[in-house]
């Protein structure tokens, strides 16, 4: 038998009393999305590997709810994009990025999805921010296992505290229009 101890995630802030909770629906659903994001590796080079080991044993991404990795855009809202990124490639990552339902987050991990890295070529897209909106930039040439744990935990506050109605505010709606999404 298992004598670890089992760490609960703590409860938004709310009215307590005998048999009830009180709390706003914005931190609920908050509180459920931050603790079950489901990511999608796009990993095209050494950046990958350390996504590999971010999910192996050591580090194990399932302590975030987010053990199920999906290789479906379609069942995926947390996309991680991991590794040079080639102009080529830039159409591909953008049509994967579409096919993800709302709500949808992008974490840019390294140097080259953040900003080309050490390819500053004719060919390498000089970051996915040119492509696609990014909400969390993971620096290191390669990160860290730490530092993707990090970017990710980062995500979480980003979208525990998210309201529900911000994918229909006109601000979102304007992002998206200056990516023609
Ligand atoms: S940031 Fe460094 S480690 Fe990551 S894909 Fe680029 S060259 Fe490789």
């Amino acid at each position: 038998m298992s004598d670890s101890k089992t760490n609960m995630v703590a409860p938004p802030e709310g009215v307590v009393g005998e048999g009830f909770f009180a709390t706003k629906l914005n931190d609920v659903v908050g509180l459920a999305r931050a603790n079950s994001l489901w990511p999608l590796p796009f990993a095209t080079s050494c950046c990958g590997i350390e996504f590999m080991a971010t999910m192996a044993s050591h580090y194990d991404l399932a302590r975030f709810g987010s053990e199920r990795v999906s290789f479906s855009p379609r069942q995926a809202d947390m996309l991680m994009v991991m590794g040079t990124i080639s102009k080529k490639m830039a159409p591909i990552l953008r049509q994967v990025y579409e096919q993800m339902s709302e709500p949808r987050w992008v974490i840019a991990v390294g140097a080259c999805a953040s900003s080309g890295g050490v390819f500053d070529t004719y060919s390498v897209l000089q970051g996915i921010d040119k492509v696609i909106p990014v909400d969390v930039y993971v620096p290191g040439c390669p990160p860290r296992p730490e530092q993707i744990v990090d970017g990710v935990m980062a995500l979480q506050e980003l979208v525990r505290t998210e309201s529900v109605r911000r994918r229909s505010s006109p601000e979102y709606k304007e992002l998206l229009a200056s990516y023609n999404l």
